[in-house]
């Protein structure tokens, strides 16, 4: 199984990339997406959450106040590890799955995996075989968070301090798309890159 994976900073377009790599028919397992649906209403994780963190953190329809928890954990790295110690393992675990799945279904050259923390943490590093920063300048990645999330300036800036810089990030990416351009650029940057990838995989076989 050949597995890119796909990062960036927060508002770099790691989403949209993800999308445009499912569009030209990719299988794509997206971190963000498996921790939402492990989350969601009803999920079996929401009880430990409330056990742990308490009614405050859920709406009144049962739902997670993800803005909530996401602030306080910001604020409180011993909570921050908490929350971390209940949902990543059980995010890394239906990642494999996923990642087996569709090797499975449908024999893919490569998969992408969207790890938007790559670089903070190393718990994919045996699946990896590239990474791929989807990179922009700052300016860019702070009106697209700010458009996407309605977080404030000072909220992304900060959210962007807790990360990896910018310099750390390119310096361990195999590829890089600067996605400062439109959307359709960034389409033909994932179609030009889509095919360097198909070249490396039958290399390597
Ligand atoms: P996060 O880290 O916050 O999850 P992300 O890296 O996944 O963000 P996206 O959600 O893909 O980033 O992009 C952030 C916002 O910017 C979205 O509204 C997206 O549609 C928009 N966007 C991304 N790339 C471009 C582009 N090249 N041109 C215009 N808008 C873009």
């Amino acid at each position: 199984m050949f597995v890119i994976a796909l990062t960036g900073g927060i508002g770099s377009g790691k989403s949209e990339a993800a999308k445009q790599f499912t569009n030209i028919g990719v299988p794509v397992v997206d971190l963000d997406v498996i921790a939402h649906e492990l989350t969601a209403i009803g999920a079996p994780i929401l009880s430990e959450i409330k056990n742990i963190f308490g009614h405050d953190f859920f709406n009144k329809d049962g739902s997670l106040n993800r803005t909530k928890l996401r602030e306080h954990v910001f604020n409180n790295p011993i909570e921050r590890l908490k929350l971390e110690a209940l949902i990543h393992p059980a995010i890394h675990t239906k990642a494999l799955e996923q990642l087996a799945e569709n090797e499975h279904n449908s024999h893919p050259l490569y998969q992408i995996l969207v790890i938007p923390l790559l670089f903070e943490n190393n718990r994919y590093d045996d699946v990896i075989n590239k990474v791929l920063v989807i990179d922009c300048d700052e300016n860019h990645q702070i009106s697209r968070a700010m458009a996407r999330s309605q977080m404030t300036e000072s909220e992304v800036k900060a959210m962007m301090r807790a990360q990896v810089t910018r310099a750390t990030r390119l310096s361990r990416a195999d590829e890089v798309i600067i996605n400062n351009g439109s959307l359709t650029e960034l389409s033909e940057n994932i179609s030009l890159i889509h095919k360097k990838f198909i070249k490396t995989c039958i290399v390597s076989k």
